[in-house]
């Protein structure tokens, strides 16, 4: 290029910067090269497919005017896309901009000075920290993930340009059970390439990431930056507040999707129980593919502990886990995935703490506050006709007998009743354990006192207590 086009392309972009403003020049200008100048026609690039096709719908006007301020007779700018290996080869090679001449280099050629670091983007949008453990070596694949799983390595291993198969990728559960886990896979495995930026942002982050940015009054610019990712991947969905927020998120995702960018969110709910949410943005959110992750089965469970395990040796190799204790803790721990982990953890930190080896006895002691909660308690017609004697201060063989005085008769009712509901006794059983009635009998109590704890709110408190009591 010589001086006088040096000078005359640095006048138009100063044009241009004073005409769309800092903000806007920095998104989408910062990047464009100038390649050749012919009679009636200009040669831009820029590094990205959707910066180009961006610039065309928004600013083209802007540009070529820009351009017949400096030279009236110019009618046409072609932009095209500089290829990435050209960039790379070209910012090793480093090689200033005055010794090159335009008249002499390929259009498609590309110089230093503008290569722009390609994670600057990423950066300047701060995207959520990542957890290097969360990859998709460390995800264990089950029958209730195995949907998602096979969607997020689809996404994770498209390429730039690939035909995006399902946009968005919707994935929800409930706590725990590897959403973010998956999210940051994805994220990991994007960003190894050169090629693609994939962003992984909390919802909070990108709300927080938002005001702040209103703040400072570089919204639009975080706006378009976001909008110049290829792979936008948004954790926790749900707590995506306040309205001008979701406004934005709206217009994100629609022009993500519309320039053919993979977009991957995560929630603890399906779309169509994001109540906050614009009606649009949801209907848009369900029209990808929307996955459910199960809570982790038992077979899940072990090969999460044993993987953690894994993990946990790398660093103490002496830490060992026997077999049984692991199927304990598989059969005894909740769904939650966090607990598995909290789990191992506390192993890890007892047994490296008190130079112990791991034994089914420690493991039960350790993580007795993660163990599922009991079953609930199995009641006994027995403790049922105790328990109802006591309260309407009759005996318990009252109950029993034939008797049909009616400080009898309703005792006895209500303590049929509450063997038919709190027990899985079928009629005739309990007909026979209230000293051999008819199942019809029992039939007609429940029946009666069901009708009256309708109305009756005295018996229906007394039977509520009852219950209580029964239950504790
Ligand atoms: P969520 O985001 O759904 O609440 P996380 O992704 O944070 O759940 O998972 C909680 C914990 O369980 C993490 O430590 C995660 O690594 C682990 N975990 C969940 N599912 C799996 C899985 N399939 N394989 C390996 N680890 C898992
Ligand atoms: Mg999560």
């Amino acid at each position: 290029m010589s001086n006088m086009e040096h000078d005359r392309w640095s006048r138009v972009k100063g044009r241009l910067r004073s005409s769309v403003g800092e903000d806007v020049y920095s998104s989408w200008f910062a990047r464009m090269d100038l390649e050749a100048v012919q009679p009636e026609s200009v040669h831009l690039s820029v590094p990205t497919r959707f910066l180009k096709s961006w610039i065309q719908t928004h600013y083209s006007d802007k540009v070529l005017t820009c351009w017949q301020a400096e030279l009236p007779e110019v009618c046409r700018i072609d932009l095209t896309v500089r290829s990435p290996m050209r960039a790379a080869v070209a910012k090793e090679a480093a090689a200033p901009v005055e010794h090159r001449r335009a008249e002499h280099r390929p259009a498609t050629e590309t110089r230093s000075h503008a290569t722009v670091p390609a994670s600057s983007n990423h950066d300047a949008l701060g995207g959520s920290p990542l957890d290097p453990r969360l990859t998709f070596a460390s995800f264990v694949v089950g029958r209730s993930n195995t949907l998602a799983h096979a969607a997020a390595k689809q996404v994770a291993e498209g390429r730039r340009g690939d035909p995006v198969m399902f946009n968005p990728l919707y994935i929800h559960s409930g706590v725990g059970l590897g959403k973010t886990h998956l999210l940051q896979a994805v994220t990991w495995a994007g960003n190894t390439g050169i090629e693609r930026k994939v962003l992984y942002l909390t919802a909070e982050k990108f709300m927080y990431g938002f005001v702040a940015a209103l703040k400072t009054q570089t919204s639009l610019a975080f706006k378009e930056a976001l909008r110049g990712i290829d792979v936008l991947v948004i954790d926790d969905l749900q707590f995506l507040q306040g309205k001008t927020t979701q406004a934005e998120f709206c217009h994100t995702l629609n022009a993500l999707i519309d320039a053919g960018r993979q977009v991957v969110v995560a929630a603890d709910r399906p779309p169509s129980d994001l109540e906050s949410l614009d009606e649009r943005v949801r209907s848009r959110l369900a029209g990808g593919l929307v996955v459910e992750m199960a809570p982790l089965g038992e077979d899940l469970r072990l090969g999460i502990l044993k993987s953690r395990v894994v993990a946990a040796r790398a660093h103490h190799a002496s830490f060992d886990v026997p077999a049984p204790v692991l199927e304990y803790l598989a059969r005894a721990i909740t769904h939650n995935g966090r607990d598995l982990e909290g789990a191992i953890n506390r192993l890890l930190a007892h047994s490296k703490l008190n130079a112990q080896p791991v034994t089914l006895e420690m493991a039960e002691h350790e993580v007795r506050d993660l163990i599922r909660p009991q079953e609930p308690k199995r009641i006994k017609i027995e403790d049922i006709q105790r328990i109802v004697a006591r309260q309407y201060n009759v005996s318990r063989s009252d109950l029993l007998s034939s008797r049909r005085t009616a400080n009898v008769v309703r005792p006895r009712q209500v303590a049929m009743y509450l063997a038919k509901t709190l027990t899985l006794r079928s009629l005739p059983e309990i007909g026979r354990r209230f000293g051999g009635r008819d199942h019809t009998t029992v039939l007609h109590a429940v029946r009666k006192i069901e009708g009256l704890v309708s109305k009756d709110t005295t018996l229906s408190d007394e039977v509520d207590s009852l219950k209580r009591q029964l239950q504790e």
